[in-house]
């Protein structure tokens, strides 16, 4: 008989909308109401491949001599990386942090190919930060920059910052000026009332530029020294169009600049969702820097908020169960007993790339598919142990794999939403897989 449960949690992406009903039949699912077109075919798809539970060297093994392999390679290993993560949950994130603690192992998350930037500008400068429930509520100005939200996070328009009738905004979308800043007309820009092109790599300049126009300091025409001229710099000239070509100073977004200046003085309530757009580019870190900053500005004049807009369902909790374990959120080595953390010497896409690394175990290969090319070629050279759930083609061939059973689907948990609330998830069908937290707790024993 079909079984409706409601308030299902989606871990698809960080907005971990808790309010589907998924139905269930004959141990698969077979209706996911309130799922976005990410989110129903993952569902549909749970418990459609049946993969052994461990394979050695690429076959199928009994579940102890896999474990008894893995740990063998973990004791033996100099520099062993824990990487992922970010598919996980609080539990599988704890048994992570105490088995990287065991083997002096470096741990990290997949917070290093994204946020990481994010994170370490909050470290410099803080964050003026909010839940997702206070955007719904109150923001009457929201700004997605860097991010497309339509594309990769299908309902957080609908559900938190665009569309949804709040308390202090009883008209929804009409009651809310919704900006989108990318360096080209996204899916999301269709749906903004005002879409305003900042060019790859200019993006320091234009909240640099913003953060000048708040303060009523009118930016000159070209950069000062030691600055270089640019073609088409930052200037606030109002008549030109983007990049025209007359010169340094001229005509970049002038008039655009100066409208969402006074869009954010006068707002009751505004929020910056910032996403990889500003943390992919060269010094990101200095970029999100002048982003929290330019929030912090803003706040001598009205309510302002900075959001990042994460891509996993846990990946928010992946950073802060690594901070509440070694005080640090992402790219802790604890090979000496306590934690170090230094970006860059410690974060495992550099390591792997620099060849630093002798044998990875990777928690979620599907979340590690945006390492640079570097690394991946380093994890073809090395053994690789890897947790994945059924139906997930494996990022590189894995000296013992393990099929984990899905958190949300199979097993109950712990996941953070991308505002660090924590959502907790249910169980809607049956497996006989281990959860990851299972998997690593068993390592944890026999290393
Ligand atoms: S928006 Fe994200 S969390 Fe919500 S249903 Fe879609 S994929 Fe799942």
């Amino acid at each position: 008989m079909p079984e409706t449960i409601r308030n299902v949690a989606c871990t698809v992406c960080g907005c971990v909308c808790d309010d589907l009903a998924v139905t269930v039949d004959g141990g698969r699912v077979v209706r996911a109401e309130g799922a976005c077109r990410l989110a129903e075919p993952w569902f549909l798809g749970q418990n459609a491949a049946h993969p052994p539970a461990a394979e050695v060297a690429g076959r199928p093994a009994d579940p102890g001599a896999a474990y008894d392999r893995a740990a063998e390679l973990l004791r033996g290993a100099r520099s062993p990386l824990i990487f992922g993560l970010s598919r996980s949950t609080t539990e599988g994130q704890r048994a992570a942090t105490a088995l990287a603690d065991r083997i002096g192992a470096t741990i990290d998350t997949t917070a290093s190919t994204g946020h990481a930037p994010s994170l370490m500008a909050l470290q410099q400068v803080g964050e003026s930060t909010c839940t997702l429930g206070e955007v719904r509520n109150r923001a009457d100005l929201v700004i997605f920059w860097g991010s497309d939200p339509a594309r990769t996070h299908p309902r957080h328009l609908e559900r938190y910052s665009a569309d949804p009738v709040g308390r202090f905004v009883p008209g929804g979308r009409k009651d809310r000026f919704v900006v989108m800043v990318d360096d080209h007309e996204t899916e999301s820009a269709q749906l903004a009332d005002l879409f305003i092109p900042v060019p790859a790599g200019r993006n320091w300049e234009a909240l640099w530029t913003l953060r000048m126009l708040v303060r009523g300091i009118e930016p000159g025409p070209n950069p000062p020294a030691p600055f270089p001229k640019r073609e088409g710099g930052v200037g606030v000239g109002s008549s030109s169009p983007p990049f025209s070509g007359e010169g340094p100073g001229e005509g970049f977004l002038g008039g655009q600049l100066r409208d969402l200046v006074a869009r954010m003085k006068s707002c009751r309530c505004g929020v910056i969702f910032f996403g990889s757009g500003v943390t992919r580019e060269r010094l990101a870190h200095r970029t999100v820097e002048a982003l929290l900053q330019l929030v912090t500005d803003l706040n001598e004049y009205t309510r302002f908020y900075a959001r990042r807009m994460r891509r996993y369902g846990d990946v928010a909790g992946a950073d802060s169960v690594l901070a509440w374990q070694t005080g640090y959120p992402f790219g802790v080595n604890l090979a000496r007993g306590y934690p170090r953390y230094n970006p860059g010497e410690f974060t495992g896409p550099d390591m792997l790339a620099r060849g630093e690394v002798d044998v990875c175990l990777i928690v979620g290969g599907e979340t590690a598919a945006d390492l640079p090319d570097a690394a991946v070629a380093q994890l073809r050279r090395i053994p690789v142990i890897l947790l994945d759930p059924p139906g997930v083609d494996p990022l590189v061939p894995a000296a013992v794999k393990f099929t984990t059973a899905v958190y949300g689907v199979h097993r109950v948990g712990t996941a953070y939403r991308m505002d660090e609330v924590p959502i907790p998830l249910r169980v809607i069908l049956p497996t006989d897989y281990p959860s990851d937290g299972e998997v690593l707790g068993e390592m944890l024993k026999r290393v």
